[in-house]
């Protein structure tokens, strides 16, 4: 008899996405002349950038003579991407890297499930709270997040609450905790930590030699000076922190799928006799066992962002979501909306009305304003009372959704 990993059974459906298509469909058919916008996809819309494309047509060619075809590549990726990397994502920021602590992967959502595989069962795992569900879900299949109780929490999971009462910055835990996963700027509320805050969590963690996990997915949209870009621009991070990036929102990857993970050599983790082990082999290890790199077009792909021209074409996609980000918080908050994040993040968090939920000022704006967004009740219990917004339309379909609201 084959036995399944019975912690599969554990999780419910992923209710979120699935039910905000029922309720859509359901509204499409009785009204199918509404033309509704969406606001709630976390997706990108813009194609991508013209040097991307040039050099993976240059590369798809390369794959057409002997001389030049390539088969495997390294596993932690080509190191004509690695030292772009380091050169134009780490060293202006004054942090420096070695080739070998940047691995290039195909999806942050990949590798911030995938970090589990080097983390032992018994760490007790912290996450802000609403969450990107990925971290939660890969600790709930790794057997790591016990059961899930009537409050949506499930019972070893720490959670760290980030609503408008505390600015959105989550307290220290209290209980002993082993691994901490962070993003900022943070999916789903838009917000961000100031260098000193995110400094309060690098202290805490090397005092309590705690795992700091680090999504940076959204820190190309960073517009304000004194939020880091990353966690390594704190003195002491690269003993206690893992950082994710992606190419997905930064320059419109979601489709061709690439990232990286940085994992510093003096990261340390423990075996249970209280030695210490640099957490950067092990991920090697994992990598080169069950990774064979991201394809070679997609890596040249990637390379070419980091031209003269390929970083001004990113950063016109990034101003043009931006801007939608700033006509949303700007419109929503001259109709006397609550609102936050959109200023370093193609997010925005509104707080509903008194007397709306979630999900049933979600309704409302479906079925009054034909504007789909995503309840923040979804993302997790403190995300109750909120809603998302993307900035990642159109400005036509931006500019007529505030229209909508605020008429
Ligand atoms: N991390 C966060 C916080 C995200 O919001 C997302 C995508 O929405 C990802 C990671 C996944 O990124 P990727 O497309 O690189 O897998």
């Amino acid at each position: 008899m084959v036995y399944i990993n019975d912690n599969f059974t554990r999780l419910p459906e992923t209710y979120l996405f699935s039910e905000i298509a029922k309720r859509v469909q359901a509204f499409k058919n009785e009204h199918p002349e509404a033309q509704i916008i969406r606001m709630g996809i976390g997706d990108v819309t813009l194609p991508l950038p013209k040097t991307v494309i040039e050099a993976m047509h240059k590369a798809v060619d390369e794959m057409a003579t002997g001389a030049t075809f390539k088969g495997y590549g390294p596993e932690q990726g080509y190191s004509f991407l690695i030292d772009k990397i380091i050169e134009h994502d780490y060293k202006a920021l004054g942090v420096e890297l070695a080739t070998n602590e940047v691995f290039v992967s195909d999806g942050a959502k990949s590798d911030t499930g995938n970090i589990g595989d080097i983390l032992s069962k018994d760490n007790i795992i912290a996450v802000t709270d609403p969450v990107y569900p990925v971290y939660i879900d890969t600790n709930v299949m790794g057997g790591r997040a016990g059961e899930l109780l009537t409050n949506g929490k499930w019972s070893n999971i720490v959670y760290l609450p980030c609503t408008a009462e505390n600015g959105f910055i989550p307290s220290l835990p209290t209980e002993k905790v082993s691994v901490v996963y962070l993003c900022f700027p943070n999916n789903p509320t838009g917000t961000t930590l100031t260098k000193s805050q995110l400094k309060e969590w690098v202290d805490y963690a090397i005092a309590n030699k705690v795992l700091l996990l680090f999504d940076a997915a959204y820190e190309a949209f960073i517009t304000e000076k004194d939020v880091p870009h990353s966690i390594y621009e704190i003195e002491g991070a690269k003993q206690v922190a893992i950082e994710f990036r992606s190419y997905s929102k930064t320059a419109g990857f979601t489709g061709t799928r690439c990232s990286y993970t940085v994992v510093p050599k003096e990261c340390k983790g423990y075996l249970k006799t209280g030695e210490s082990v640099s957490m950067n082999p092990l991920w090697n290890r994992r990598q080169t066992t069950k990774f064979n790199g991201t394809p070679y077009i997609i890596q040249r792909g990637a390379e070419a962002i980091y031209t003269e021209e390929g970083k001004k074409e990113v950063q016109d996609m990034i101003n043009h979501y931006m801007e939608n980000a700033r006509i949303i918080r700007t419109s929503l908050q001259q109709a006397g909306y609550e609102t936050y994040g959109g200023i370093n993040a193609p997010y925005i968090w509104l707080k509903v009305p008194k007397g709306y939920t979630s999900w049933s000022f979600f309704d409302k704006l479906l079925t009054e304003k034909h504007i789909v967004t995503t309840p923040g009740v979804g993302f997790g219990p403190s995300g109750e009372g909120y809603i998302r917004l993307t900035a990642f339309g159109s400005k036509t379909q931006t500019i007529e959704a505030m229209t909508r609201i605020t008429s």
